[in-house]
């Protein structure tokens, strides 16, 4: 059995029976047979379709978001932002997956030539428990509206959020076999990657998943696209707008427990404001407000499990060791964790050179523009950046000089379906979301006309 466990009070929330190899190999069969009659269905009824999804989370927002909070334990105003977020997403791509996959004719000598976008087949997603809703739906509706069709592994401790999304897919009347969740650990993935019915994979997850899904898709020549992990750094400049990035600080690192990719987990102070911003920032973590992630006044949540919080726990020992000092927090209850800001962080420090998937931050100051991106880049990873200055020139000048998959001038690095999402170095590579994210999973066929 897998079971999905309350990080707030351990309770048992969901069990559910695990998929053997002759399950995997039969829900394979059943979306790949699914596959032949989808790829001939119109944009147009595609686009209902998925319309209809979108009614079904608005429809019952509440009833999703709750088993998000459960799962995963993140406050429920968040869970229910993510559903929405959701149903915009089904809004997006049934708008303008047509346009995305509309033929692009190019003129050559030939009487006519053009590339047509088509669907490869069964696709499948390993997703994480961080936005449990959101990682699955970002994969899963432009796949869909591509023609394509969709098998899920989620995460362990998510499989109420998977079931559910199966659900919505059902109900909003998607024939079975288009969108299937597998209940199985991670061991079988390998199996799944190697049928040769299953075309790609995409993960989004650790780094260490990530080398090993890419390495086994690599042996069979299968496409791969690999959202991992990230350690953006929030750059906050003298000319700033001071309480404005104070509070898109607090939000970019705490929000959903700190346990996201695109959280700003590196805090670069320009020396001269770093003692006022400091005592600004500290004064805005401490509003934050723990609690049962069910009450709506809750805005910061445990994290996800009780083992993740133990690990943050050593990486913040290790932190200290190194010569960081806690300016605030730095305990743990169970799953729940203060929200921790540490100062005195310099970039050999593994606070710095590591992930940090929870709520705790440290400072690191920096004298000019050239140290600032000089400390940005020294990550090895490059899902985003964000600089804070009301200096847009100074901005404009500073944006190509950054490794990282975005840069955002004075807001947080946030998802949006209109933009494409993607990571550099250990982020990863490929993009998900707009034309590009729908563009990763078909074949680009070239057509030539004498
Ligand atoms: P994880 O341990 O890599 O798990 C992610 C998914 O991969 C889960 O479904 C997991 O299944 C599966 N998995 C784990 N090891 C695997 C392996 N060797 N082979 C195949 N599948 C494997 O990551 P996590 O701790 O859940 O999530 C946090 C990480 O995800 C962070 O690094 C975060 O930055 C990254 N992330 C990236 C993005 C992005 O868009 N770039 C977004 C969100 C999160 P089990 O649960 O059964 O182990």
């Amino acid at each position: 059995m897998i079971q999905s466990i309350n990080p707030y009070n351990q309770e048992l929330v969901y069990e559910t029976a695990e998929f053997d190899v002759s399950d995997v190999e039969n829900a394979v069969n059943k979306a790949d047979e699914q596959y032949k009659k989808w790829r001939e269905v119109s944009f147009a009824e595609r686009s209902k379709l998925m319309q209809a999804a979108g009614r079904e989370l608005r429809a019952n927002s509440q009833e999703y978001a709750k088993i998000i909070t459960q799962e995963m334990g993140k406050p429920i105003k968040q869970a229910e932002a993510e559903i929405e977020k959701c149903a915009k997403l089904c809004d997006y791509y049934a708008e303008h997956a047509s346009k995305h996959l509309a033929d692009k004719i190019i003129e050559t000598d030939a009487q006519k030539s053009y590339v047509t976008y088509e669907p490869i087949g069964v696709v499948l997603a390993i997703m994480p428990w961080n936005y449990p809703f959101w990682q699955v739906m970002r994969f899963a509706v432009p796949a869909l509206m591509a023609g394509n069709v969709g098998i899920l592994k989620h995460a362990s401790n998510v499989m109420k959020s998977a079931a559910s999304i199966e659900k919505v897919f059902k109900k909003a009347g998607f024939p079975d076999g288009c969108f299937t969740n597998l209940p199985v650990n991670s061991k079988m993935v390998e199996g799944i990657i190697r049928n040769p019915k299953v075309k790609a994979v995409t993960l989004t997850g650790s780094e260490a998943a990530g080398k090993s899904v890419a390495a086994i898709a690599g042996s069979e020549i299968k496409k791969s696209v690999l959202e991992l992990g990230g350690s953006n750094a929030l750059i906050v400049f003298a000319d700033c707008d001071l309480q404005k990035t104070v509070s898109t600080c607090v939000e970019a690192r705490f929000q959903n427990a700190g346990q996201s990719c695109i959280a700003g987990k590196r805090l670069l102070v320009e020396s001269s404001i770093a003692e006022e911003f400091t005592k600004a920032f500290l004064d805005s973590v401490k509003k934050l407000k723990p609690g049962d992630p069910m009450s709506e006044d809750t805005t910061i949540g445990t994290m996800a499990r009780i083992d993740l919080a133990e690990e943050l726990e050593k990486q913040l020992k290790t932190a200290l060791d190194q010569g960081a000092e806690i300016l605030l927090g730095g305990n743990r209850d169970k799953a729940y964790f203060e929200p921790t800001v540490l100062g005195n962080v310099t970039e050999e420090m593994e606070v710095f050179t590591e992930e940090i998937f929870g709520p705790v931050i440290g400072i690191t100051t920096f004298e000019n523009e050239q140290e600032a991106v000089q400390l940005s880049n020294a990550s090895p990873f490059g899902l985003g950046v964000t600089i804070f200055t009301n200096d847009l020139d100074k901005a404009a000048r500073l944006i190509p000089r950054f490794d990282d998959g975005a840069v955002f001038v004075n807001e947080l690095v946030k998802s949006d379906q209109r933009l494409p999402f993607g990571g550099t170095k250990k982020s990863g590579y490929g993009r998900e979301l707009s034309q590009d994210g729908i563009q990763e999973f078909v074949n680009k066929k070239t057509v030539y006309i004498k």
